[in-house]
């Protein structure tokens, strides 16, 4: 390995990001990519140890979104030949998540369709949460229902969800270019007001678009701002009926690129391969788990995924394990780092003075 990636896993163990001018190198041929990766494995190594965290997208309404994201199949207009229906109901929803966590879901990822969610449709994922806990009391739940208005974050929370998952996507620069109906900020506000309401935040990041390298580093440098618990790379999947249709740019070089450098900006924090991974890294996918410490378990929000036995195969052929309910996902000493405040003014709680 040469001087410069051993600098860098220095530093990632440091918590310590790469520079830009590191990070940009480190997408072009001059370092081997396998060199790459063993950098990067070595940091996971380190802070995950050979744990897979294994999560589950319970997709709760499908299609038919106003909102006019190019990649997504969901999005208005888009003619791609999805399932589109409306709120599942929580008893369905739970009776997913249950079949999920028992074959090794730690995580259950409500996710909905939609700008964003109304009252009734919070007060659908609290019911929702209700009924998972009622048989699996122990799974993290997670919320992605888009952007949030003022004081849903907080009802979210106390209707039990742990996260809250709304991802960047691609950087503030080129935002416009992949959606015309919100923006760069409404995503991060969303993402800042989800932390602040004291949920672990989840924001990622899909490539194949088009970026350039330059995007890509922003973007890494931009999620950093938001701190998040959780950073889901995916590979675009260019759904036939949307603007992104054809656009099939990636190289499994490229993404294992992509993802050892999110690993070196995001050390100890939870990167999960998400969806695009079985068709852009295929034969090479086993290399990707030496980086990322998390995955998807079953199907995606619109595309079908590996079997479940598939992955839970490639997890034990790579010398890795299934990271258990009971265990840590985040090391110890990145909680300890910020504490969210759930004392003094605002709490029933008396103030640290
Ligand atoms: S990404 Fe979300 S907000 Fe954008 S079109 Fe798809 S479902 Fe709608």
């Amino acid at each position: 390995m040469t001087s410069t990636l051993e600098d860098l896993v220095t530093k990632a163990l440091r918590r310590e990001a790469p520079s830009r001018n590191e990070a940009t190198r480190l997408l072009s041929e001059e370092f081997d990519v396998l060199d790459v990766v063993a950098a990067a494995g070595r940091v996971r190594r380190h802070f995950f140890g050979n744990r897979v965290k294994l999560n589950t997208i319970v997709n709760m309404k499908s299609g038919l979104c106003p909102e006019d994201c190019t990649y997504c199949a969901q999005r208005l207009g888009a003619d791609s030949e999805i399932l589109k229906y409306s709120w599942v109901k929580a008893e369905e929803a739970a009776g997913a998540a249950d079949e999920a966590a028992t074959a090794g879901a730690k995580r259950i990822c409500l996710v909905a369709s939609g700008r964003g969610p109304g009252q009734r449709d919070i007060d659908r994922i609290s019911e929702t949460i209700e009924a998972i806990r009622r048989k699996q009391p122990d799974v993290e739940v997670c919320a992605c229902l888009g952007l949030l208005s003022e004081g849903q974050a907080e009802q979210l929370r106390e209707a039990g969800a742990d996260a809250y998952s709304h991802n960047l996507n691609t950087n503030e620069r080129r935002y416009a270019e992949i959606c015309s109906t919100h923006t760069f900020a409404d995503r991060a506000e969303t993402v800042r007001s989800a932390t602040t309401a004291g949920l672990s935040p989840c924001s990622g990041a899909i490539f194949g678009m088009g970026e350039s390298d330059d995007d890509v580093v922003s973007l890494a440098f931009e999620l950093l701002e938001l701190d998040p618990d959780s950073v889901p790379i995916n590979f675009l999947i260019p759904m036939e009926g949307t603007p992104m249709a054809g656009e099939w740019r990636l190289t499994p070089q490229r993404c294992l690129r992509i993802l050892a450098l999110y690993r070196l900006f995001f050390p100890d924090v939870e990167v999960r391969l998400a969806g695009g991974r079985e068709v852009h890294l295929r034969n090479v996918e086993a290399l990707a788990l030496h980086v990322a410490n998390s995955i998807f378990l079953g199907d995606y929000l619109t595309s079908e995924g590996k079997t479940g036995e598939q992955d839970r195969q490639l997890i034990a052929d790579a010398g890795f394990v299934v990271e258990g309910s009971e265990e840590r996902t985040l090391p110890e000493r990145r909680h300890d780092l910020v504490n969210i405040r759930r004392r003094g003014v605002g709490t029933d709680v008396a103030a640290n003075v």
